[in-house]
């Protein structure tokens, strides 16, 4: 599902990671490793939203970078906030499925079921700058899970998320993974990963 062949990214003169190779088949995957150890640059390599300097990054046995075929079978739940303030929930999430190329019906309606799905239907109709840490946090993980993808990649998603918070992604997570779909992981709350991924 994802190769990596020596695959080395620097920001200027900083080693992001170095000579990564990796071959991951599908299922449930854990990435662990302290601050600054290049999880989140190994994450955005293979998601296509960072170019390796050097080596092969594959996904799906194509390159993701720039190629919307490969993309669009990966729902990202990235480590930053990139929600805009003065939009609902439910507008953000359906303009996000509308690039996707989602008609503006069904985008809205996937939009609704995944929100329901995190537990933010009674916030959807809200705006994104007016949530908590943690709602915020439940709306990055339903634009991630909307277009329904094969492969669902979360970097950091349990941050910001109170106990109960993290119970639910936990279980929704190992449903996830037991209807068949792959997940990729990046945590620090070993016991969540330790439930969720072999
Ligand atoms: P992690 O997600 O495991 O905490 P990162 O991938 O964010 O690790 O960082 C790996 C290394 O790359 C760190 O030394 C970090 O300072 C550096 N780094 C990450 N992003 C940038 C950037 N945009 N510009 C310069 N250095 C960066
Ligand atoms: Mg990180």
């Amino acid at each position: 599902m994802i190769e990596l062949n020596g695959v080395t990214k620097l920001y200027k003169s900083v080693i992001g990671v170095n000579e990564i190779c990796l071959a991951l088949p599908r299922g449930a995957h854990g990435l662990l490793g302290p601050n600054g150890s290049g999880k989140s640059t190994l994450i955005n390599l293979i998601t296509g939203q960072l170019r390796p300097t050097i080596g092969r990054v594959q996904v799906f046995g194509q390159r993701p970078w720039n190629n919307r075929g490969v993309l669009r079978r990966i729902g990202l739940c990235p480590e930053q906030d990139v929600l805009y303030p003065n939009v609902t929930g439910l507008e953000w999430v359906s303009y996000l499925l509308e690039l996707y190329g989602f008609g503006r019906s069904e985008a809205r309606r996937r939009a609704e079921e995944a929100l329901e799905r995190v537990g933010l239907a009674p916030a959807m109709h809200r705006k994104v700058g007016e949530y908590s840490r943690g709602m915020r946090q439940r709306a990055k993980l339903a634009q991630a899970i909307a277009h329904e993808p094969e492969l669902l990649i979360l970097d950091e998603p349990f941050n910001g998320l109170d106990p109960v918070g993290r119970h639910a992604l936990t279980e929704l997570l190992r449903e996830w993974v037991h209807l068949g779909r792959s997940v990729l992981l990046a945590s620090h709350i070993l016991y969540e990963v330790e439930a969720i991924t072999h």
